[in-house]
């Protein structure tokens, strides 16, 4: 029987699913010594799967990661060690396309705004006045699972779709219209939204540079990776008013404590992408399924 450690959070109900497929050691106070024995490791964003941490797990097979991005996992450390790496990587798109799709109106409507400004007993409307989604050009970055999920949302509600996908890429399905040229992309684009992995070509893709392309007054909505964005250009352009608007849910460190939390403009939601109940159910389903398959070729 396989010894499988969990060392993060994880529900009781999917615990109680992969309890049927091996001895579970769920959250281990010291990770390393727990993972000398263990045939399995399974983590979520919290755990970093560093060369260090495996380094002395001589009998693991398998690091599974509950979620989409591998970038807590050393990969080539993995490779190296023949540990097979498996991920859930279609659980939560519509949960992110979603939550994507709120930030945006959220921030158009300035939602935030309002609600702090209520519970500081204020009634001031014209402060608030807002924009709407329907006709805005919708910029999205990174054509994949989540960005053809939002895709097909926001065009339903009315938006014109343009995306920046270098291929490999699916063909343009009726819905969106790839730009190849980032400046070109960037000049047409309302509302930018980012859904890339941590590549050495997305890495601080939103930086000072790139914003100077952008329309005066675009809004840019973040839920993929903390690293796609430069934070302190974000800062400036939003102080500046070039930037009308941000919206994120991923950051560079997190938890997040940075400067960007003066400004009012700015909408944020704490790493809560793929933090559904459906979502979580379904990364449950999708990890035991592959964890099966992962034990049974060995
Ligand atoms: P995906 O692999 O399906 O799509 C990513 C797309 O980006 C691909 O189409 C790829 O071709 C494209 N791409 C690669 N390099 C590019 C570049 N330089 N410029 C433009 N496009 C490029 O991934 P996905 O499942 O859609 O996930 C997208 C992102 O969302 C990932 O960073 C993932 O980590 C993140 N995510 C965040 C949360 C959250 O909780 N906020 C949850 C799940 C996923």
């Amino acid at each position: 029987m396989p010894t499988i450690v969990i060392a993060d959070e994880m529900e009781k109900e999917v615990v109680a699913e992969i309890g049927k497929l091996g001895k579970v050691v769920f959250k281990p106070k010291d990770l390393k010594k727990e993972l000398v024995d263990a045939d399995v490791l399974i983590v979520r964003s919290a755990t970093k799967v560093t060369k260090d941490l495996i380094e002395g797990a001589g009998s693991l097979r398998v690091v599974a990661r509950a979620g989409v991005g591998l970038d807590n996992v050393d990969q080539a450390a993995c490779k190296e060690k023949r540990i097979t790496v498996i991920n859930t990587p279609g659980a939560s798109t519509n949960a992110v396309s979603e939550l994507a799709l709120a930030l945006m109106m959220a921030m158009l409507r300035n939602v935030q705004k309002a609600h702090h400004q209520m519970k500081g007993g204020k009634w001031e409307k014209k402060a608030l006045t807002g924009r709407e989604i329907a006709g805005k050009t919708l910029g999205i970055v990174g054509y994949g699972r989540i960005g053809a999920s939002l895709a097909k949302k926001a065009s339903a509600l009315g938006m014109k779709i343009i995306s920046y996908s270098p291929p490999p890429r699916p063909p343009e399905d009726g819905i969106v219209k790839y730009v190849d040229d980032l400046d070109a992309f960037f000049a047409q684009a309302d509302i930018i939204s980012l859904h890339v992995p941590v590549l050495d070509s997305t890495k601080n893709m939103i930086n000072a540079a790139n914003i100077a392309k952008m329309k005066d007054g675009v809004y840019i909505v973040n839920t993929s990776r903390g690293e796609i964005v430069d934070e302190d250009a974000l800062y400036e352009a939003v102080k500046s008013g070039k930037v009308a608007g941000a919206a994120l849910d991923v950051y560079k460190s997190e938890p997040y404590n940075g400067r960007l939390l003066e400004l009012e403009n700015v909408c944020f939601t704490p790493h809560l992408g793929a933090s559904t109940k459906e979502a979580q159910g379904r990364i449950g389903a999708e990890l035991v399924a592959a964890l099966k398959s992962a034990l049974a070729k060995k």
